[in-house]
């Protein structure tokens, strides 16, 4: 029996898993990592970005000098080469996303969340399939396309089924031709039957976040429940892969343990997916840690992460693995997301409500929300976050193409790695933008919009220019949901 088939079988298997795990996020290697002085040095940091810029990739021990820098002149070559990946790979193109809280219910005990089930100060609630219709319906009147169903973890509130029954009523939305085009999933890992059964209901990408990869600390963090289990969750990625998920998003949460640990050993994880699956994930996210109610390790996080640390990690994660999407959360502000677009950030959340039922009781200003998860930094509307980044330069997508045209998996890495990428998503974000600003864009978003998307075609090359304002014209006349 070969080795994949074995970890396979065991890995269906929740009580042999542990045994098995630890060979791939190696503590060992990378505590060595940390620890090794020579990669202070700063010549062999300046030939790493140089090396970095060719688009490739970078080792661990590289990501980890990397992560050592520390002079202002190498801090902006750094970020300077991260930028300067990002738009080789990604253009200036900013994907948007709101994420749907379905329950904070939760049998867990993660000392960072208020959703913990010691919580008792937060009111509990789980929407009703109606009441996720209605939220889906004013998501997509602000202009959403994509969606990202978060939830607790709970045997009842939020079992596949429940989940699977929410994914259906999100698609079954439909406002003239509007509609959530795009499902990714941040729930409790499954089994590989149970992911098979998720993945039926058509979802994007699976989504979870190991928090820590650091073992000690993970047990510390997650006193009880079924997320106490580092090995369980660390392997949800084998099981979704071998269900079938193509796209799959890992993340750390970031000011838990030491940013650089958890930097390596996150990247140890992608490089293992994608040596062992062909694919490594499609997107990495990076929340870092904010208050939350009755939550004490989110209340003075053990080890937080300062701005300028932070971008650094992200820079690093950018030259590491230029072709894999990074997403930045609305946990933080204005002025920093700004800032960390700049060093290789591909996707963004907006206009965000982290508690159920939030969107549609945001309308109600004396309803305030006490069931959220977490506190956010940045609490504007879709329209403004649209009108902010066009104005520093960046292309809003609202495109929802891969994942309908059966590009995911390695079948999207290809179409990256061999750098066409441009050349089907720039005029799907040109369209999907004009949609959104013909549908729902107020006045001045409109005007300025308009003569955004005018200039980001001029500069196209003739081809992606004429097929784009071909799909204009046809959006123009009616037609929506036009993409290729
Ligand atoms: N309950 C599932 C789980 O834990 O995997 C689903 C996702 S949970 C609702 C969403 C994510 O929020 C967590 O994975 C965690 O990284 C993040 N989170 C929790 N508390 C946070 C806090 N205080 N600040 C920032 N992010 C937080
Ligand atoms: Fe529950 Fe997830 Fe919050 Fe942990 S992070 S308490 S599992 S909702």
């Amino acid at each position: 029996m070969n080795t994949i088939v074995l970890f396979s079988r065991l890995l269906t298997d929740r009580s042999k898993i542990k045994n098995y795990v630890m060979n791939f996020i190696n503590e060992e290697y990378i505590n060595s990592i940390i620890e090794d002085n020579r990669l202070k040095d700063e010549s062999m940091q300046r030939e790493i970005i140089a090396k970095a810029l060719n688009a490739k990739g970078i080792s661990l021990s590289e990501a980890g000098a990397l992560l050592n820098i520390s002079s202002p002149e190498l801090y902006n070559e750094l970020f300077h080469a991260a930028k300067t990946v990002k738009e080789r790979i990604y253009g200036n193109r900013l994907v948007l996303f709101a994420p749907l809280y379905l329950t904070n219910a939760c049998v867990n005990n993660c000392l960072y969340c208020a959703f913990r089930t010691d919580n008792k100060d937060l009111e509990r609630r789980s929407l009703t399939l109606d009441e996720i219709e209605e939220e889906v319906k004013f998501l997509v009147h602000q202009g959403h396309k994509r969606l990202l169903l978060v939830a607790g973890e709970h045997p009842k509130k939020s079992s596949v089924k429940v989940i699977g029954e929410a994914i259906e009523r999100v698609y079954s939305v439909n406002e003239n031709g509007n509609n959530i085009r795009r499902v990714n999933v941040n729930v409790a890992p499954l089994s590989v039957e149970g992911f098979k059964e998720l993945n039926s209901f058509g979802i994007g990408t699976y989504q979870i976040f190991q928090e820590t990869y650091h073992f000690d600390t993970y047990k510390s963090m997650h006193v009880n429940g079924p997320k106490a289990d580092y090995s369980w969750r660390v392997t949800a990625m084998d099981r979704a892969l071998q269900a079938g998920i193509d796209d799959v998003g890992i993340g750390a949460l970031f000011g838990l343990t030491d940013y650089r640990f958890e930097t390596l050993a996150m990247l140890q994880h992608t490089f293992y997916l994608d040596a062992t699956y062909g694919v490594g994930p499609h997107t990495i996210s990076i929340p870092r840690l904010e208050p939350a109610l009755n939550a004490p390790a989110a209340l003075q996080p053990p080890f937080a992460v300062d701005d300028l640390s932070f971008k650094k990690l992200i820079a690093v994660i950018r030259l590491a693995v230029p072709y894999t999407g990074i997403i930045l959360s609305t946990r933080e502000n204005p002025e920093v997301r700004r800032d960390l677009f700049e060093v290789g950030v591909s996707q963004i959340s907006a206009g965000s409500k982290t508690s159920p039922g939030s969107y549609l009781e945001s309308k109600d200003a004396d309803k305030k929300p006490e069931l959220e998860q977490f506190q956010l930094g940045d609490h504007r509307t879709l329209d403004e976050v649209v009108k902010d980044v066009c104005g520093l330069g960046y292309l809003p997508s609202f495109c929802t193409a891969c994942y309908r045209s059966n590009r995911t998996g390695d079948r999207f890495m290809e179409l990256a790695k061999s750098g066409n990428i441009g050349k089907i998503c720039v005029p799907n974000a040109l369209t999907t933008f004009k949609e959104y600003l013909t549908d729902f864009a107020p006045g001045e978003t409109k005007k300025l919009g308009m003569e955004f998307l005018q200039n980001e075609l001029e500069k196209q090359p003739e081809a992606a220019k004429s097929k784009t304002e071909k799909m204009i014209e046809r959006l123009d006349s009616g037609e929506r949901d036009i993409y290729f």
